[in-house]
């Protein structure tokens, strides 16, 4: 498939809960050209996650093993769960003049945009800290894995914002996506 888009990484950050999940599966579905990166994880699957598609999800031992190899080019602890990034995937996206996309939080941008400054970043912000914990106890059914600390980072967070390109509010979702469309067409389209 020729890309129509630069082989650039594409990282979007948020809060828990600012809907960046949603926005980058609506990003993948209109340019297939989009690697989405998977990340690994040490936190159990949600209601409708599945292994291998949303995240590799491998127990605390299997992460330290990959770790120890360096098989990660960015390793996080997140909420009290570890996440990484493969450098593999990375690797093989821009080997095919891929653009890929991650959904990470602050400390990962930070540390792929040291690896590679010609990164795309954006980051989402919620209306309000209110409606993002009825976001949380709406997609997880009032089950949110530690949700008091997942409101309490997203102070911090949004706080560090100004590291990120460009920033979006994600109060309506067609709109938000609209201004991701833009800002992915403006900064990576092959003219
Ligand atoms: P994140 O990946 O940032 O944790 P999600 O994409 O999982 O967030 O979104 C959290 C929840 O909020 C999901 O149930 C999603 O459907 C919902 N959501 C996303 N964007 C909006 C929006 N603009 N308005 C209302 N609900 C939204
Ligand atoms: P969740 O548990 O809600 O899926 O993700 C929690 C947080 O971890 C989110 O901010 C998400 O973007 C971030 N995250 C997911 N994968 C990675 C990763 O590989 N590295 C880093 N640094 N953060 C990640």
């Amino acid at each position: 498939m020729i890309s129509r888009l630069k082989p650039t990484l594409i990282i979007i950050s948020a809060p828990s809960g600012a809907g960046k999940s949603t926005l980058c599966a609506k990003m993948v579905e209109d340019y297939p050209e989009i690697v989405e990166n998977i990340s690994y994880t040490t936190r159990p699957p949600r209601n409708k996650e599945k292994n291998n598609i949303d995240y590799f999800f491998i127990s605390e031992a299997e992460f330290e093993a990959k770790k120890a190899q360096n098989f990660f080019i960015e390793s996080a602890y997140v909420h009290g769960n570890h996440y990484g990034i493969s450098k593999d995937q990375v690797e093989n996206a821009l080997s095919i003049n891929r653009p890929i996309i991650f959904d990470i939080d602050v400390q990962g941008a930070k540390t792929l945009v040291k690896k590679y400054p010609d990164s795309l970043t954006v980051f989402i912000l919620p209306p309000s800290i209110e409606e993002l914990r009825k976001r949380l106890e709406a997609r997880d059914k009032g089950k949110t894995q530690n949700l008091e600390l997942r409101i309490k980072n997203a102070e911090r967070e949004i706080k560090e914002a100004t590291f990120f390109n460009y920033k979006i509010v994600n109060a309506d979702l067609d709109k938000a996506y609209a201004e991701l469309k833009k800002i992915v067409e403006t900064e990576l389209i092959n003219r």
